[in-house]
Order: C-alpha cells, then structure tokens, then sequence
C-alpha cells in the first residue's frame, strides 16, 4: 500500500514489509517514511486544521457517522487484514472491525457536543455586571502513535475523538501493522474528510517519532505503546498535551467465597485472548490459600482446550505472537521462573511465533513473569493469606491499568475498589474488559489521560474563559 500524506497517496523506493506472524510471508510493503516526510506532514496539518476548524459540529459528525457505515460494509475484508497482520484469530479481527465502527459512532456523537459552561461569575468580588463563559476548542495538531495489538480499534480510538473535535492528525502506526490504518484512512476519505486533515506515516518509530514529538506545531500527542518509548516521547515533547497508554502486568485477586468455575472461566478468557498481547490482560492471579489448589485444578483443563495455530482457520483458539522475539522472551521468563522453584501446570512450549498457553504456578512476586509486563500468552499464580496480603502484592509494581476481584462479600470488593491502585476494576470478571464509550487508562506507570471518545474529545481540546464586562 502506499502511505497518506499532505493529501496525497505516496509511494517510496525504500519500503517496510508486512508479514503474517504465522507464517512469515509477506503480506504487502509500506513506504518508509523520513525525516522529510514527517516535515511535509506537518505542514500540510497546519492547514488541515483550519480546514476542520471551518467544519461545523454536524459536518463532522456525518463525516465519522459514514465512516462508521463504510467501516461495517467491509467487515469481512478488514477483519481478515488485521488477523493476517496481527495473528489474533479471525473471530477477534472480526470483533475488533465491530469496536472501532462503535469507537467512530461514539465519535461523530461527541462532535456534536463540544460544550463549555456559563461561569457565575456574580459570586466572586466584583464579579457582578459580568457574564463569564467557555468555549471548548481543537487543539489543532494531534500526533497520534499507536501499537500493534489493536491495529484498528486503537487507532480509531485517537482518529476518531481528534477529528471530532476539530483536529488535524498525524497518524504513526506500528510497522508491524500499518494496513489496517491505511484501510481507516482511505475511509475517512471516502467519507468526505478534507484530505489534509490526516497524514498516515508508515516508517519506524525511532526514526519518526522525536521530529512528530518534539515539534512545536504539534499541540497534542496521544501515544499507546510501551512504557520505556512513552517515557521518551514525554521527555522530548517539551510543552505539550500529552495522553499515555502504557503498560501493565494486571492481577485477579480470588477470595475464598469466589465461584471457581466462573473464575477458571474469566482467566481462560481474559488471560489468553490475542496470545496474551493485550494491555490488560490478565497475567498474575493471586489466589487465596483456601481455594489455591482447587482453582488450579479447575484452570488447568481450560487452559490445555485453548488450541493455538494459524489464526485464519476456523478452530483455532490463538494465534501466533506479532515477533519471534517477542515468543522467545515469553520463553525465557516462563522457564526461568520454573528454574527458580514455580511449577508449570501448563503449556510452556513454543513453536517458532506460537506459544502455547501457559499456567505457571507458585510464582514469587519477584520473578519477571509476575513483576514485569509479560505481553505473552502465560498466567502466574500466586498464594496469598490474606486479602491485605493479596492487596498488597497486586500493588506491588509500577503499573495500574486494570485488575479483577472475585468475591461475593461486598465489603472485600469495596476493599479492593479502594486500594488497588489501578485505572480501571473490575468486580467478578477479569481485567480484560472494556467497552469503548468508558474512560479508560492507567494510573502509576500505565500512564495518564483517559480514552474513550467523550473522554479523549476532553484531552484533544482547549477550553478558553471569556469575560464580558460591563452587562
Ligand atoms: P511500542 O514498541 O512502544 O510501539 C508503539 C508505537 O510507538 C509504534 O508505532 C512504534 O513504532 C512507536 N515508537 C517506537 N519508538 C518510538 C519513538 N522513539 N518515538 C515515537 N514513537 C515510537 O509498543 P508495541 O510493542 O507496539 O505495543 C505493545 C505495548 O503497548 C505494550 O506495552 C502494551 O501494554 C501497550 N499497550 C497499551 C495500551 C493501553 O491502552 N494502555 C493498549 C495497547 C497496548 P514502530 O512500530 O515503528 O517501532
């Protein structure tokens, strides 16, 4: 494909290529974008975002609104682009084409509701004989980069809101995946966005990212990624708007009360789905003592039914990891916990980018497949005596996305609703839920800001305070 940029499709000599993670052959190739290209992006933003500007509330929400139908029309094929090109299993690459046409309903809905407040301004001293306001405002430009794991949903997730507050936006989509956004962006055209509203640059991230990041032009960035590259981005961004969506090592505390067959249920589920390769997944479940053993035995078979494979063909329940890399570092962790005394119930072999679901149990909360962001289809158990003790090992890290409690007693899910220190909980179910009108994001080094359209159109827009004097 070629990539979109100051209103044109452009085409290079040198060029990234796009492989299916199963099986490594080449999908299609993408143009590597330079230095040069980020330049050209931004100038053609600036004028972008006048040209939205010019837009009325109502033209872009019909703009998204179309976008949102031309999106579900093509179900089928985008669906099938993302599993080629992520490795998730068809049913979830169809799932996800679902999400992000809801993500850009949500949006064309929010474009209609930039609103800002009247300030009663009579009850300050002095204040009487004033009429004080807000006016909510685009930023202007929004340097959009995103991951692999959601190469669709994710992206509709900042396209979207940024557009329907009035933005211009650069988009930076992951080299692993960049088609599935190329395919968002020749809808958006299709449905009448001015073209200089959004670029699409294919080219690597380390390359791109300081020049799209430090730019002044850029008033606003909204990243999902890592935490190490978020923390970079922070630092060269210099006086800017800044969103992060970071990582996360998300735990389930089960209590003892907890109904096991529907915790081994959410744990299959939560713990797996995308290989693992979701931000919120579920990777350490730290059980009380009284159901330890039981909810193991309970895990176990469900675990070993998830049949992992090529992700186009109908009953495979995995698919592959995105790199072999990414595979092998899994790998590692999984048997280096099992060297320092944890028990595989599960799994634990891997097949070039396939790796089979794993459950590891009696894990020390210092191993890697515990304390760091594991991003793989494995699940840690731990034991705890306590729910204080279980808290505390749930907290235990630098992160706070998403966690889970299993309980019938109010009073511990209310505990849990307090302390955990994490952006998003979930009572009875796993961490690995989301709907996309909710805000959502991290607390601690999961980053900060919040998506979900009615809450990113907030990140992606200014308010200015205006003082009438003198009525
Ligand atoms: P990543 O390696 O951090 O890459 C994310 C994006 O950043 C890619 O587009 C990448 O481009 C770009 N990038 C790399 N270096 C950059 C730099 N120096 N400056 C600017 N951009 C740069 O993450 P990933 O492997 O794609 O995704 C997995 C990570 O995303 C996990 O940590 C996961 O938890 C996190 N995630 C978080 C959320 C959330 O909502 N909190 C959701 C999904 C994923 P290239 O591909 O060209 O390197």
């Amino acid at each position: 494909m070629k990539m979109f940029l100051a209103g044109q499709w452009i085409d290079k000599s040198a060029r990234i290529e796009v492989r299916n993670p199963f099986d490594n052959s080449v999908i299609d190739t993408v143009p590597r974008a330079d230095a040069g290209d980020v330049e050209r992006a931004l100038a053609a933003a600036v004028e972008g975002a006048l040209a939205m500007r010019r837009l009325s509330g109502y033209e872009r929400a019909q703009i998204l609104r179309k976008a949102a139908d031309l999106l579900g029309q093509r179900t089928e094929k985008l669906g099938r682009l993302i599993s080629s090109e992520e490795g998730k299993v068809l049913a979830e690459g169809l799932a996800e084409v679902g999400r992000s046409r809801e993500t850009l309903e949500l949006s064309a809905e929010e474009a209609k509701r930039l609103t800002g407040e009247v300030l009663p301004l009579d009850g300050a001293p002095g204040g009487a004989g004033k009429l004080g306001f807000t006016l909510r405002v685009p930023c202007g430009v929004v340097a959009a980069i995103t991951p692999f794991n959601f190469p669709l949903n994710l992206v509709c997730h900042k396209v979207g809101p940024a557009l329907a507050a009035g933005n211009a936006v650069i988009l930076k989509p992951a080299s692993d995946t960049p088609l599935s956004a190329l395919a968002l962006v020749e809808i958006l055209l299709e449905a009448g966005l001015p073209p200089t509203a959004i670029s699409c640059l294919t080219g690597s991230g380390g390359t791109l990212g300081d020049a799209m990041c430090s730019d002044p032009r850029v008033r606003k960035i909204s990243f999902t990624g890592s935490r190490d590259v978020g923390e970079h981005i922070c630092r060269v961004a210099g006086l800017k708007k800044v969103t992060m969506e970071l990582g996360s090592n998300s735990p389930i505390i089960v209590m003892n009360d907890a109904d096991l067959n529907k915790v081994a249920e959410a744990t299959a589920i939560t713990g797996y789905a995308n290989a693992g390769q979701v931000c919120i997944s579920t990777q350490r479940v730290i059980a009380l003592s009284g159901v330890y053993h039981d909810l193991i035995d309970a895990l176990k078979p469900r675990v070993e039914a998830i049949t992992a494979g090529n992700q186009l063909e109908p009953g495979t329940k995995m698919g592959p990891m995105i790199r072999e890399t990414d595979a092998e570092r899994v790998e590692s962790w999984v048997n280096e916990a099992v060297a320092g005394g944890a028990r595989l119930v599960a799994g634990g072999q891997r097949h070039g980018t396939l790796y089979q679901p794993t459950l590891v149990a009696d894990v020390d909360p210092r191993m890697r497949i515990s304390c760091q962001e594991l991003f793989g289809p494995a699940v840690a158990m731990t034991r705890a005596d306590s729910i204080e003790e279980a808290i505390r090992i749930a907290n235990d890290t630098p992160y706070g996305l998403a966690a889970g409690i299993f309980t019938e007693n109010i009073g511990w899910a209310m505990q849990f609703a307090r302390q955990v220190d994490s952006g998003n909980l979930h009572i009875n179910w796993g961490p690995q839920w989301r709907a996309d009108l909710m805000p959502y994001g991290g607390l601690k080094e999961s980053g900060f800001g919040k998506e979900g359209p009615k809450y990113a159109v907030a990140e992606m827009t200014e308010l200015k305070t205006i003082v009438v004097h003198g009525v």
